[in-house]
């Protein structure tokens, strides 16, 4: 999707931030990238220099020219106070929940939410005397019941994890800041190209850059960012507990970012194609994205999105667990693996784990990513998959 009019400005100025934030060639012989750092010690000239607290690097773990490069381009791409650069994306959000819950808390998560979330919670949270409530997505302003005297945080997750449910991210912050609480987004499915966390009313934005922002299968990274009054909070949680990412692993994540946007408009093209042909074979049941005009999150999509990603679901009419295995077994194009966001098509079953509600599947669901590949050959590649299905069912 193209951004529509009246968000034009707005659209090639994040595709340029895109490309040309965080740049520092003056300080590196004019070279385009800023170059790999690989430092624990810096080294000072003086006892002065040395003693003096306002060094710009002091110590390999807290931050070099590359982190730094990485950090101020994603705060000028999210319009965030402060980032903080994380070794995954799980690590991010474990980091930005510590950032605001203390023994006592109550948190609200999503339903929705990526599994190793709901872990982290159920697992550490409650053994530190956080209670976690999980609600449902599509909540909106009713959330507002949900609310304790104690509740810390609101965790969101929009488009919710393997399901695509969009979350009212407006109407949950404004009930959520009524309260005082704070608000958190894994931003991941949109990255801040497509969906402006802050602008929503988060105030920590969570990224698995991981997926788009590296966007080549080959780095795991993660990153958080905080508007203002957030900002402290989220820097001193990742000072103290030694959060820190190589500066090889930065050098992607930020070369990646360079080219997110080109890449992010093909995936979204490629997949509005792939689910429109999927809708229409008799072995779907529905599919799940939510830039389909009859998806029922299309509506608060279309208002609150700048576009859609490569990643959607496909729930399948009811079928063996042979025939899907003879669906996924042969595929040449789409790899089987977890993880999504890179350059290449990825599949995998699609395991549900919910507490507060129900999503009632028609049969199997799987969780399709369209990479850059040409989406004739994807199509042609998941026809041939359709043929060995029905071939299994008999
Ligand atoms: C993959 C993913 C994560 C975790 O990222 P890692 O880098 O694998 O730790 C978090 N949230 C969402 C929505 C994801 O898809």
């Amino acid at each position: 999707m193209k951004p529509d009019n009246n968000d034009a400005k707005r659209a090639i100025a994040k595709d340029t931030v895109a490309v040309h934030a965080g740049r520092m060639s003056r300080e590196h012989f004019g070279a385009v990238n800023t170059p790999v750092y690989r430092a624990s010690t810096i080294l000072y000239d003086n006892f002065e220099a040395l003693d003096a607290a306002d060094a710009p690097f002091i110590y390999g773990r807290l931050g070099t020219p590359t982190s730094k490069s990485l950090e101020d381009a994603i705060n000028a791409l999210e319009g965030a106070a402060r980032t903080v650069v994380c070794p995954s994306g799980i690590n991010a959000i474990t980091t930005a929940i510590l950032a605001v819950c203390k023994a006592g808390d109550h948190l609200l998560v999503t339903d929705t939410c990526y599994d190793p979330t709901r872990t982290f919670c159920d697992r550490y949270l409650r053994r530190w005397g956080v209670e976690t409530t999980y609600y449902d997505p599509l909540i909106g302003a009713r959330i507002g019941e949900l609310f304790r005297a104690n509740t810390r945080a609101v965790f969101c997750e929009s488009p919710g994890s393997l399901t695509f449910e969009v979350q009212d991210m407006p109407a949950i912050a404004a009930a959520a800041h009524a309260k005082g609480a704070s608000v958190l987004l894994d931003n991941t499915w949109a990255t801040p190209l497509f969906f402006n966390a802050f602008a929503h009313g988060a105030d920590l934005s969570v990224q698995a850059a991981t997926k788009y922002v590296g966007g080549h299968a080959d780095v795991m990274i993660g990153y958080v960012s905080a508007n203002e009054s957030h900002a402290k909070s989220l820097r001193d949680t990742h000072h103290d507990l030694g959060l820190y990412a190589s500066g090889d692993d930065c050098f992607l994540a930020l070369r990646g970012l360079r080219t997110m946007a080109v890449r992010l408009y093909r995936h979204q093209e490629t997949a509005l194609k792939l689910v429109r042909w999927l809708k229409a074979r008799p072995e779907v049941a529905r599919v799940l994205y939510p830039a389909l005009e009859d998806d029922p999150g299309h509506a608060i999509w279309k208002r609150d999105f700048r576009g859609a990603s490569g990643l959607f679901g496909v729930v399948l009419n009811p079928v063996s667990r042979e025939a899907v295995a003879a669906f996924f077994d042969g595929l040449a194009l789409f790899g089987r693996g977890y993880s999504w966001g890179g350059y290449e098509s990825l599949i995998v079953p699609a395991h549900i784990r919910r507490t507060a509600t129900e999503f009632p599947a028609e049969g199997p669901v799987l969780r399709i990513h369209s990479g850059l590949e040409d989406p004739d050959d994807l199509i042609a590649d998941l026809d041939s998959a359709f043929a060995r299905l029905r071939e299994e069912s008999g």
